[in-house]
């Protein structure tokens, strides 16, 4: 069976990788000159010179033992490097406020109040909610662990994953926690799945489509698909700029819009389906500063939602990876979120460097200048997962003809490690 692969995003890769592995001719199309999509690590040298970089979308992948990523990583003969157990913080109340490190921790933490916390630790005793209807993240968090901790803690966590407000998600923006839920509790299932550790593998995130293309017979660049065609012996034919090619089975591991597109005038179901899940937008600065502790020896940290607006949080990625910059300097990320989406109440106020710099020393005010800054603008860059995306996947996965299948961030899950166990599952039963 002959399958090409639209899209050479880490979904993408990986379907194809899985599928040569059991002995399919499969080909992937990549419509930029670097496949990865996403995940990809870039130069940024310092300005004397010295080797650095920074990574356009993960900053590392969550891994435990015995996982699927794990699987992966040893598969592919990538190391994956640790960078420890560093420090991070919430923003909350004018000031950084540590994450305890356990949750006995917590118990102490100023993060919380202790109605907060005392209906927290009651969350194993919680019985397990049915599956449908789709509750809203928000609720979800609520029934099981309480209201004070949907709204003290889980907004800035969603913010630094999702860059969307919880309250309007779905409790499948995070597929992870209804899959902890059936184990009984929440606690349960993450004391059962093994506690994950933040990983790079060596040379950065960019080092795994780059291996996972090694490993592959054809994938072709500069090939943006533009046309779908069903033709009358079952096949189907694949259109791009001066280039055309015939499978058995093509898999669209796209985001949904442009899968829409190409699927408009065939599934018009599926079409309008995955036309109705919305993108976010984020906007980054990356920058160089004196090392300044105890900020550079730890992960970052998070705003609260309600004071931040639209500033989300800063990571650390020169304690995450310790090759992105030479000792000595300290290279941290911010995140900026879509204007609309957080009421930003200045939506006019341009987010450059002076407007993150002036949030940044908001909550770290001895912050030296910067001795580099560099904008990125990540458009469409996040699946939103709002209320209603499971009946929208639902949709959009059954409406498609025999011989077509929609992979996607959007459809397993948001990170790079949901999709690495969603392409796993979807592997045991990959047609709609
Ligand atoms: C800023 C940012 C930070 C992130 N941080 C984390 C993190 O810390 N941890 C984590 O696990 N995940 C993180 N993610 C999420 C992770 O990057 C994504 O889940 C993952 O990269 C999605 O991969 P994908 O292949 O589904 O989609 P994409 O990466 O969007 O890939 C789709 C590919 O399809 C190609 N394409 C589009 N149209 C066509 C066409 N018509 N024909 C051929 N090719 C086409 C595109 O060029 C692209 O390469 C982050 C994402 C972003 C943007």
């Amino acid at each position: 069976m002959a399958t090409i692969i639209l899209g050479g995003g880490i979904t993408g890769l990986l379907a194809a990788w899985h599928l040569h592995g059991r002995g399919v001719a499969v080909e992937v199309w990549e419509a930029a000159e670097e496949p990865g999509g996403w995940v990809q690590t870039l130069p940024w040298p310092t300005l004397d010179g010295r080797p650095g970089r920074f990574e356009k979308g993960p900053q590392g992948i969550l891994v435990s033992s015995g996982s699927a990523a794990e699987r992966l990583f040893k598969a592919l003969e990538l190391p994956l490097q640790s960078p420890g157990k560093g420090a991070r913080w919430v923003g909350k109340g004018g000031r950084l406020v540590p994450v305890p490190a356990h949750p006995a921790g917590l118990l102490t933490s100023g993060l919380m109040t202790w109605r907060t916390k005392l209906r927290m630790f009651l969350e194993p005793f919680q019985p397990v909610g049915p599956a449908e209807p789709e509750e809203g993240l928000a609720e979800f968090i609520a029934r099981r662990a309480g209201k004070g901790m949907a709204a003290e803690l889980l907004p800035p966590m969603v913010a630094g994953i999702l860059a969307a407000p919880p309250e309007c998600l779905s409790v499948d923006a995070i597929p992870k926690l209804r899959q902890w839920e059936s184990h009984g509790s929440l606690f349960n299932g993450i004391r059962k799945s093994g506690i994950s550790h933040l990983m790079v593998p060596e040379g950065g995130m960019g080092s795994l489509p780059k291996r996972l293309v090694e490993r592959l017979p054809l994938v072709r660049r500069n090939l943006k698909a533009f046309g779908l065609e069903h033709l009358p012996d079952g096949r189907w034919k694949v259109y791009g700029p001066g280039h055309t090619a015939e499978a058995d089975q093509v898999l669209l591991a796209l985001p949904a819009f442009e899968a829409a597109n190409l699927l408009g005038p065939l599934a018009a179901q599926s079409a309008e389906a995955l036309r109705a899940i919305p993108y976010t937008s984020v906007k980054l600065w990356h920058s160089r500063h004196e090392p300044l502790p105890p900020y550079d020896d730890g992960f970052g940290f998070l705003i609260h939602p309600s004071e931040g607006k639209p500033y989300l949080g800063t990571l650390v990625p020169s304690w995450i990876d310790k090759k992105c910059a030479p000792a000595g300097v300290m290279q941290l990320r911010s995140f900026i979120g879509d204007a609309q989406l957080w009421g930003d109440p200045d939506p006019e106020a341009p987010k450059d460097w002076a407007w993150t710099e002036g949030n940044l020393r908001h909550w770290i005010p001895a912050l030296g200048s910067p001795s580099q800054a560099k904008e990125e603008i990540s458009t469409n860059a996040i699946p939103r997962a709002e209320k209603g995306h499971r009946g929208r996947v639902r949709q959009a996965v059954q409406g498609l003809p025999k011989g077509l299948d929609w992979i996607s961030n959007a459809r397993f899950g948001p990170g790079v490690r949901d999709v690495i166990e969603g392409l796993e599952a979807w592997l045991a039963n990959p047609q709609p």
